[in-house]
């Protein structure tokens, strides 16, 4: 063999060699198409999600607001919630008062009204709000409230039997049941519009809140103000609403109810003539009846009274000014 063949032949020897080592480094492209798809493909860009960092704050929490700390027997008062967010949930209890307290959204916060009965001893009551966010609860607050006496004059009527029998009797079960249905309904948005109207315009014959005694015994509160008008006098809507009820009952003869939302409902007793019906939306002004003297009642004269939930609140107060007044809005941040 000479030198020349040797060589050669070494050289295809170590290409040889060369090509056995390269196969066994680089995969075939059977290999390749084995490996996941992404591996080979540029890496999508993360979602910023995944690296922002965790920010502390403070949550907002609500405000309580009392329109007035002393209120006077049978006037009736406001408390405003604000800052609430919709998961937040009020539980209101309070000796002021046997019934619920219901607070409604209202504007960025939370709106209660609550009456005072001319029946509570004056004295120093106190309100317990808890306020939940979701589960947690937020705030635990113990508010006092001063109830101020108030002078209530006393009537002394004189009627015949027959009239006296009207008032003492059993059927005034039906008339109280009738109530509680017509006062149960109440919008959750106020219906009423500015300030509240006399319906009727007359001489006032019977203050609210007066003590009666009928022939001189059983004393009654008068839970309205008693306006004498000829009979057939239109009595208007104290403000705008919905008829809650209109029918005729045994004490207060033919009888209207208006919702005005938010818990607040006027009611017009002892009417000749009723103009509505149960379900009616009227506006402030409208005439919803005539005045007359259906039921326990001497002459023709309206009866009204003003409601908050089922319990007779002063028409003058509600006369003075818009009861969205007592938000105090204006003044909140
Ligand atoms: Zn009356």
């Amino acid at each position: 063999m000479t030198l020349k063949k040797t060589f050669r032949l070494c050289l295809i020897l170590f290409l040889g060699l060369l090509v056995m080592i390269l196969m066994q480094i680089v995969p075939s492209r059977s290999q390749v198409a084995d490996v996941p798809a992404q591996d080979t493909q540029t890496q999508q860009p993360m979602d910023p999600r995944e690296t922002r960092e965790i920010v502390r704050y403070e949550p907002v929490l609500p405000e309580v607001h009392f329109s007035t700390d002393g209120v006077a027997q049978g006037d009736f008062f406001a408390i405003y919630i604000d800052k609430t967010t919709l998961l937040d949930e009020v539980y209101a209890t309070s000796n002021l008062t046997k019934n619920r307290i219901r607070f409604y959204s209202f504007k960025e916060g939370m709106a209660a009204f609550i009456p005072v009965s001319y029946n509570l001893k004056p004295d120093i009551y106190s309100i317990s709000l808890r306020i939940f966010r979701d589960d947690l609860l937020l705030q635990d607050e113990n508010i006092p409230l001063t109830v101020i006496p108030k002078q209530f004059v006393t009537q002394y009527l004189k009627v015949t039997a027959a009239q006296n029998a009207i008032r003492t009797s059993d059927r005034q079960y039906d008339d109280w049941a009738a109530f509680a249905r017509g006062r149960a309904v109440t919008a959750p948005i106020p219906l009423w519009e500015e300030d509240f109207i006399m319906p009727v315009a007359g001489k006032i014959t019977t203050e609210f809140g007066l003590t009666r005694y009928v022939n001189n015994a059983n004393p009654t509160r008068h839970s309205g103000l008693d306006i004498a008008a000829p009979k057939g006098t239109p009595v208007k809507a104290t403000n705008s609403g919905r008829v809650t009820l209109a029918q005729s009952l045994y004490v207060p003869g033919n009888t209207v109810i208006i919702d005005h939302g938010l818990n607040i409902l006027s009611n017009y007793y002892h009417l000749d003539k009723i103009y509505v019906k149960e379900g009616d939306e009227v506006k402030k002004g409208d005439i919803i009846g005539a005045v007359g003297s259906t039921g326990f009642s001497t002459g023709p004269h309206l009866h009204w009274t003003m409601t908050v939930g089922t319990v007779s609140v002063s028409p003058w107060q509600i006369l003075e000014k818009n009861p969205l007044e007592l938000l105090n809005l204006s003044e909140l941040q």
